[in-house]
């Protein structure tokens, strides 16, 4: 018995190996279909997808055979992998001087026939073979030799899979690890960045009280610009709190947009002017109505703000589309340029000045980050009679059927 040396890249090879963490795992149904096929197209009852370690082969999957590995030096495969090129096919290993007194030929299973397609990982190692073994002396047809070669490419296609499958793995699970970190983030800045604000808010009204006739003028703007930046950060982390929070659309239920629009303009602060808001036949949306009121509490709030008409007027339309349905809400206010049309979705984009318009830049990165989570989309462009008019789109599968509602006109006066 002549045992095989080890291949040239020995190291490479065992690193390479090792690097599917296959060794020692359990059966799978693709490796067992793939020697079942091998053994039925040769007319074989034996085959293996046997993979050479250090010092043992070891079959990931077997017909035919019950052992579950073999010592090296008396491995067949360790011979087939010394040239990965080609499929080792031993005729009659009786007459074969590597292999005649090999216990597996002498013994059981009584190797007469074998042959071994190295499974060649694609920078050219040799992890092993996929092989047919017979118990009688005969020839592999041409036919059978291209059968196995691409069956022993399907063995290296599962493994490359099974390596894919746990670097997704690996990276979802860093995934979850960095939206844990942000959820701490949120608390972090919930509770650490809240208190000490309302903190120094709190010390400047006590200072605004306790000093009352003694502060002049100026002194008196200064606590004012104390309390409205607290004021300011504290809006800032709300914000933002609220953005981290956009994950999933929580259980959907039917959110009819009249009433939801009732609530969001009975809560605007400061109360807009009578009948500065119109709305006409909204459908029902099926959706998350907390989310569904933060984005129309951002649109018609924006559009009321970023408005300087004597007149500020606010108008939520809706209409069906291919495929689902458009609201739109549409100011005359001060409008939006082209060139930034696209960009007020991005998060702390701000196209009008800080100091004439309070604002994080977060209002807007919510509603576009509620319309995703609904499967939707939203977009601004120029209203009609100047100002700007913001169209959600809303996929039919969010539509509720048979809700749309006639309500003419929502006065807040
Ligand atoms: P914020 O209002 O807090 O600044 P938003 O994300 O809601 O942030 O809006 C981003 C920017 O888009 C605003 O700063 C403003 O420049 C512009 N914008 C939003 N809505 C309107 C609107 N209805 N009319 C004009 N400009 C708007």
């Amino acid at each position: 018995m002549q045992p095989a040396p080890p291949p040239a890249n020995e190291e490479q090879r065992l690193a390479a190996l090792r690097s599917y963490n296959i060794l020692d795992t359990l059966p799978e149904q693709a490796y067992d279909d793939i020697s079942l096929v091998a053994a039925q197209i040769c007319g074989c009852p034996i085959a293996l997808v046997s993979l050479v370690d250090e010092h043992r082969q070891w079959f990931k999957s077997k017909v035919g055979l019950d052992a579950s590995e073999t010592p090296r030096d008396i491995a067949f495969c360790s011979h087939a992998i010394l040239d990965p090129e080609q499929l080792l096919v031993v005729e009659d290993a009786r007459t074969d001087k590597r292999f005649h007194d090999n216990p597996l030929v002498t013994q059981d299973p009584s190797i007469r026939f074998y042959a071994g397609a190295p499974l060649v990982t694609a920078d050219g190692m040799g992890l092993g073979t996929l092989c047919v073994i017979d118990r009688q002396p005969r020839q592999l047809s041409s036919e059978e030799h291209t059968a196995l070669r691409a069956l022993s490419r399907q063995v290296i296609a599962q493994l490359e899979l099974r390596v894919a499958v746990t670097e997704l793995e690996a990276s979802r699970e860093l995934l979850a690890d960095s939206n844990a970190d942000l959820e701490r983030f949120a608390y972090v800045a919930a509770h650490d960045l809240k208190a000490p604000l309302r903190h120094i808010k709190g010390f400047a009204e006590l200072l605004r009280s306790e000093l009352g006739d003694q502060l002049d003028a100026e002194k008196t703007e200064y606590i004012e610009f104390i309390t409205s930046s607290a004021d300011r950060g504290q809006r800032l982390i709300d914000d933002i709190l609220a953005y981290s929070r956009l994950e999933s659309v929580g259980e959907p239920q039917p959110v009819l947009l009249h009433e939801l629009l009732n609530t969001v303009c009975a809560g605007l602060v400061p109360a807009p002017a009578a009948s500065a808001i119109e709305y006409a036949k909204l459908p029902a949306i099926n959706g998350d109505p907390g989310q569904l009121h933060q984005l129309f509490e951002n649109l018609v709030g924006n559009a009321l703000k970023y408005n300087q008409s004597d007149e500020p007027n606010v108008r939520v339309e809706s209409g069906a589309s291919d495929g689902g349905c458009w609201v739109t809400v549409s100011d005359n206010g001060i409008g939006i340029p082209e060139e930034h049309r696209r960009k007020v979705f991005d998060m702390f984009s701000r196209v009008h000045s800080g100091s004439d318009y309070q604002g994080s830049g977060i209002g807007l990165a919510i509603c576009k980050r509620v319309m995703e989570l609904h499967e939707g989309t939203i977009e601004v462009s120029a209203a009609a009679e100047g100002g700007s008019t913001f169209t959600c789109w809303f996929p039919t599968q969010r539509i509720v059927t048979g809700h749309t509602d006639a309500t003419d006109r929502y006065s807040t006066g």
